[in-house]
């Protein structure tokens, strides 16, 4: 095939062939591929809006036994630096995230070697008592495996579990590059590719709303990361019919400037061209999933500006509080002035959605 084929048959709609896709990341133009995707975000997300979200990560512990070798934010069970997050902090934290006009907690940790389903449950129903309009957009696919494991429980009786203890959504998290030979590699206790795979299938088949993630530009290959475009393709393919699926997918490079790892120190960073064309191909191959995400986060404004306008609809949000990317290396902020600001700045008008990408009334200053 030729490449003007294969804009035609992305612009189509069609499913690339793994093939077909890495020609066209590697091949294609920058102006063209992002011509395409434009066009297909048009299909998609319609119009001249650019939604964005307040949220608040918030990190449930910094105990985790998978000991990934890009991440600078976990620690071990006995170490000085071990914390689990206190009652009175949530009470805290939610109270400016209220005050901010947000109203999701982004609860994510590390894979605790104590903490199973009891711990999650309680800590779930702690929340939702105390604050009943929170929802929680929390833990990730190798946590829920995690539990599971733990817990002697089927990936289902996990997720039901945690459900009616108060789960509102399910984070893509943890995904890196769903290929073994990768994992293996940076990610070596952690649950593997189909495991992540399996875990967002029954979330799907329960009619969780979820996301897909994709960090990038250490060890994997391009073909490797088409590979993972793909396989999260299929997977949205097999939801049941009106299940909301992955409503998003976010990617990002790693971030590597602190990392102990010499397997992954002084790798050579993802330039700005890279992340848009990877973008863009993520749209151009994610034919079946609507939202697509610029990290300003790990990239910066100019970049994520620029990402708009290849295939990009979505600007994230204001994160009040980020821990794991920043402890590695990710320098970037916003407010809401800023957020809206930098959207109309290149192009677009800003609106406030929440975790479904429904839209919100922007709250009142404080
Ligand atoms: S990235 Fe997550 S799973 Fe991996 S070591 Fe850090 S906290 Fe643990």
């Amino acid at each position: 095939m030729i490449l003007s084929d294969l804009y035609k048959k992305s612009l189509d709609l069609a499913p690339l062939s793994d093939e077909e896709a890495l020609m066209l990341y590697e091949q294609a133009p920058l102006p063209a591929l992002m011509h395409v995707a434009n066009e297909l975000r048009q299909r998609h997300v319609p119009g001249g809006g650019v939604s964005w979200q307040v949220d608040r990560n918030v990190n449930i512990t910094n105990v985790c036994i998978s000991g990934c070798k890009f991440c600078t934010f976990h620690c071990g069970l006995h170490s000085p630096q071990a914390y689990t997050t206190t009652p009175e902090e949530y009470a805290q934290k939610v109270e400016e995230l209220f005050a901010k006009g947000g109203r999701q907690l982004l609860l994510q940790g590390g894979l605790h070697p104590k903490y199973g389903i009891d711990f999650y449950e309680a800590l779930f129903r702690m929340l939702k008592r105390k604050h009943p309009s929170l929802l929680l957009h929390a833990l990730g696919p190798p946590e829920v495996a995690h539990i599971a494991r733990l817990g002697n429980l089927s990936y289902r009786q996990t997720l039901e579990r945690l459900v009616a203890a108060g789960l509102d959504s399910l984070p893509g998290a943890g995904a890196e590059i769903l290929d073994d030979r990768v994992r293996r590699r940076i990610s070596p206790a952690k649950p593997g590719a189909q495991a992540w795979l399996d875990v967002m299938r029954e979330a799907h088949r329960m009619g969780l709303a979820t996301s897909a993630t994709m960090m990038f530009g250490h060890i994997e290959t391009r073909a490797e990361r088409i590979k993972h475009l793909r396989l999260i393709r299929d997977l949205q393919r097999e939801k049941p019919q009106g299940a909301p699926g992955f409503l998003a997918f976010i990617c990002w490079p790693a971030q590597l400037d602190n990392v102990a790892s010499t397997m992954l120190r002084g790798l050579e960073k993802v330039s700005a061209e890279e992340y848009i064309r990877t973008v863009a191909i993520s749209r151009i191959v994610l034919n079946n999933v609507a939202n697509i995400q610029a990290s300003w986060l790990t990239v910066g404004k100019a970049v994520a500006q620029l990402c708009l306008w290849a295939g990009a609809n979505d600007f994230g949000s204001i994160m009040i509080e980020e821990n794991v990317v920043s402890s590695a290396g990710a320098s970037h902020a916003f407010d809401r002035h800023s957020i809206t600001a930098a959207i109309r700045e290149a192009g677009y008008e800003p609106w406030l959605r929440n975790q479904k990408y429904e839209k919100e009334e922007t709250p009142p200053e404080n």
